[in-house]
């Protein structure tokens, strides 16, 4: 028989805007429900010092930030559950979610926080040597590096972020960027310009990885000024250009844009079916950061408020009648 799930606010992702959206619907009395797919946490997960969330004077680790978001939400009163939604059903209230497990979670009220994943370079090198050389993460992977030469790809914040982080570790870093200036924060640019063990290659795509059977050995890289291509020795490639919005299962079911986003009405966090709200990563490609996908969190589980209640108000001036 089928197992299922009935809640008044269903939360589908479980990194900052899904915690926060939990911690405001538990704190209304919603009782929600969140199914956390199988890395609970999201990029905070991945990421070791956290300096910029407001509240800690000290850098803060961010699993640990993740983990009292969780105990601050489970606290107050949300139920988490671990399990992967395969597809949903938006056509009609309540809403249907379908888990991996075969769960069927039933909902008056969706909030989608999935965040985004890492985009990769899409070479098929890139995709040969993932695992033996090519990764996305230097908190994960950077230790296997240790004393070795990597590259890094990329030019904004996470690039930077990474080659900091894989500096304390390997011999070299070689930084690798398609134009001739970062985008990423000035104060990352300054410690990274005056490390030591870190080397800017300009105006440069990395064309293809080079290894063997004991894993990446270089890199073939082109400079997009001249031409030219040339071959560099490395043992690592930590590839950190942006990212996707996990939102393949609401594909063709809520209105997104070309990239892939969830699109939410002006100043809100409302999508295009009534009762489907989106917050966080999945919907924001601008700002991106764990405190804003925590505020767009505390929006959507206020909004997901005032639609239930005015649901209960229409129905009993209904009835009334
Ligand atoms: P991002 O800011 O979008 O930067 C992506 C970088 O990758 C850009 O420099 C871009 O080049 C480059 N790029 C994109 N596609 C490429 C391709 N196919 N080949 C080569 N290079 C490519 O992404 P992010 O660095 O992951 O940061 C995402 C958001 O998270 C940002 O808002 C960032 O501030 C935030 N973040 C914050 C922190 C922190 O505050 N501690 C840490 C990490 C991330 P162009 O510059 O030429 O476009």
């Amino acid at each position: 028989m089928t197992d299922t799930k009935h809640s008044k606010v269903l939360i589908i992702g479980s990194g900052p805007a899904g915690y926060t959206a939990a911690i405001y619907a538990a704190r209304a009395n919603l009782s929600p429900l969140m199914v956390t797919g199988y890395e609970p946490g999201g990029q905070l997960m991945i990421t070791s010092d956290v300096e910029n969330y407001p509240g800690f004077a000290e850098k803060i680790e961010g699993p640990w930030l993740m983990e009292q978001m969780k105990l601050q939400a489970e606290k107050v009163g949300t139920k988490t559950i671990s399990d992967m939604i395969a597809s949903v059903d938006f056509k009609s209230r309540p809403f249907k979610a379908t888990g991996d497990s075969g769960t069927v979670y039933t909902a008056d009220t969706v909030i989608i926080s999935t965040g985004a994943k890492a985009r990769w370079l899409g070479i098929p090198s890139e995709e040969k040597f993932r695992g033996r050389g090519v990764s996305a993460c230097a908190t994960c992977d950077g230790f296997f590096y240790k004393n070795k030469e990597v590259l890094v790809v990329g030019g904004g914040n996470s690039a930077v972020e990474e080659a900091l982080f894989l500096a304390n570790i390997c011999s070299k870093v070689t930084l690798i960027h398609r134009r001739d200036s970062l985008r990423a924060e000035k104060i990352m640019q300054d410690r990274l310009f005056k490390n030591s063990k870190i080397q800017v290659i300009w105006d440069t795509a990395l064309e293809e990885v080079i290894g063997d059977n004991t894993g990446m050995t270089g890199a073939k890289i082109k400079n997009l000024k001249t031409g030219a291509i040339t071959e560099i020795k490395a043992h690592g490639l930590f590839v950190a250009i942006g990212h996707v919005p996990a939102t393949d299962i609401f594909k063709g079911k809520l209105d997104m844009d070309a990239n892939g986003y969830i699109i939410t009405a002006a100043d809100s966090t409302a999508t295009n079916i009534p009762g489907v709200f989106a917050a966080g990563d999945v919907t924001d490609h601008t700002y991106r950061q764990a405190v804003t996908a925590a505020g767009m969190g505390c929006m959507a589980a206020l909004e997901a408020d005032r639609f239930l209640a005015k649901q209960d108000s229409t129905r009993q001036s209904e009835a009334a009648e």
